[in-house]
Order: C-alpha cells, then sequence, then structure tokens
C-alpha cells in the first residue's frame, strides 16, 4: 500500500519538495499527476510571500504540473485574506514589502496608504524587503500602537545568503513590535491561518485525510501538528533541526514515494 492510499489530499510545499530554487525534482511533476489522476487533490502552500501564485502556478505549469493559482496559497495571499477578514474588501491598509507584495496588495483591493496616513490605515501589514527604512518603521508601529490591526507573513529571523544569515522579516516585524507593544498576528507557516487556507482550497469535505508534505520539521510538519494534519517530511536537505522533537508521521525521500 502506497502511503498516498492513507489521505484524500495533500498540501505540498514548493521549496525543497517541488523544486529546488526553480530546479524541479526529480519525480514530482510524475507523483502529482498520478495523484490528480487517482483524485486526490493537491494544494501548494508556501511561506514566500513575494512571488503571486499566478506566477507561481505558471512556473509550476512549465514544470509539467497542473495547476491554477487557486491551487497555490503563498503567506502573502493568507496574510490578505486575514486582512480582508478583520477590516473587509477595500480597508485601509498601511503595507511594508517588496513591490512585488505590494502589488498584490493592490490587487486584492485594499487602499494602500502612504507613511504620513499611517493614522487612517485599518491593519498594517509586514513582510521583509531590502529598502526597510525608519519612516516605515514609524508609520507602523504608530499605527499598531494606535490599535490597527497588526499582521505578518512570518517571523523568520534569517534567510539563508551564501555569505551567512541575512535579516529576515522577523527581525522587521520585531522593531515594529519593540515600538508599537504589541504583537503581530503570524499568517505563514508553522501557524494556522495558511493551513486553514490551503484546507479550505482543497475543497474536501469535512472529515477528510490531508496531509502536509515539507522539507522542514518546525515549519511543515510541526506546522501540520498545529492544525491537526498529518507531516510527511522530505528528508535529505537541510530539515534536521537535532534540537527538535517533532516526529513526521511518514519520512520520504521525495513526492514519487508517496505513490509508490
Ligand atoms: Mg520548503
Amino acid at each position: 500500500m502506497a502511503i498516498a492510499d492513507s489521505y484524500d489530499g495533500f498540501l505540498v510545499d514548493l521549496d525543497g519538495v517541488v523544486w529546488l530554487g526553480h530546479e524541479p525534482i526529480d519525480g514530482a511533476a510524475e507523483a502529482l499527476t498520478a495523484l490528480a489522476e487517482a483524485g486526490k487533490p493537491t494544494v501548494f502552500v508556501t511561506n514566500s510571500p513575494r512571488i503571486a501564485p499566478a506566477e507561481q502556478a505558471r512556473t509550476l505549469r512549465d514544470q509539467g504540473i497542473d495547476a491554477d493559482p487557486d491551487r497555490v496559497v503563498t503567506a502573502g495571499i493568507t496574510l490578505l485574506d486575514l486582512a480582508r477578514r478583520e477590516i473587509g474588501d477595500g480597508g485601509k491598509v498601511y503595507a511594508i514589502g517588496t513591490h512585488g507584495f505590494l502589488k498584490q496588495v493592490n490587487e486584492a483591493g485594499f487602499e494602500r496608504l502612504p507613511a504620513d496616513r499611517w493614522q487612517e490605515a485599518e491593519a498594517v501589514l509586514v513582510t521583509g524587503h531590502p529598502h526597510f527604512n525608519y519612516d516605515e518603521l514609524k508609520a507602523a508601529s504608530m499605527a499598531a500602537r494606535a490599535g490597527s490591526f497588526l499582521a505578518t507573513v512570518g517571523k523568520d529571523p534569517t534567510m539563508p545568503m551564501p555569505d551567512g544569515p541575512w535579516p529576515g522579516t522577523g527581525a522587521i516585524v520585531a522593531a515594529v513590535e519593540t515600538a508599537s507593544g504589541r504583537q503581530a498576528v503570524v499568517a505563514g507557516k508553522p501557524e494556522r491561518p495558511i493551513f486553514e487556507l490551503g484546507i479550505k482550497r482543497l475543497g474536501l469535505p469535512e472529515g477528510s485525510r490531508v496531509a502536509m508534505v515539507g522539507d522542514r520539521l518546525d515549519t511543515d510538519v510541526g506546522g501540520a501538528r498545529n492544525a491537526g494534519l498529518d507531516g510527511i517530511l522530505v528528508a535529505g536537505n537541510d530539515a534536521h533541526d537535532p534540537g527538535t522533537k517533532i516526529t513526521p508521521d511518514h519520512e520520504i525521500a521525495g513526492l514519487i514515494d508517496l505513490i509508490e
């Protein structure tokens, strides 16, 4: 019996599972096609806030994987979904992030405020970008202190780079939290919102058996547990933190092992 037989659908991490830095991983496309043919839906779940779902879906299709934008759930889209639930469609937000993320904020229909109009912000949305500055910190923290909904994609303190770890979104969020005295709600893995949106997009009936497949014990497998799902670890990358006590429900070398 294959592992896939135990589940009705899957949430699937992208980097380290489907591709490595956009280089396709052997067997991934074949496995995803087989799951689709077996009537087991998959939704891709990624913490990357910069690239819009439509663009991720295009990259997937280029690699022979059938995917429409609705089947890609990013931490950025989850953050916008959270904001919409909190302040409603078309609300006023102060957002910090890359050009790609800010464009998604606009496309979601929010009114994006300049820093000097922070008083009007109903929500403050924080993601990392390399030009983060004092004016942004000031606007975000003053709006949060005044009671705006404060949320972020994630709190990773660093991101891996060839010359060593660079400050990540978590470092920027920490600055806003310190200055505002508020705690940001986290949309991305390992917190629940991204998993809940992913499950919704699977479109399966209540009580269906869903597993998350990812290459990180803390965010993917640990996050799956937080959300009440099984966690399947794709081993072999830099996934093993000896300090963690999380045990995956299954450990596989690649997606192809789900169906064989
Ligand atoms: Mg990954």
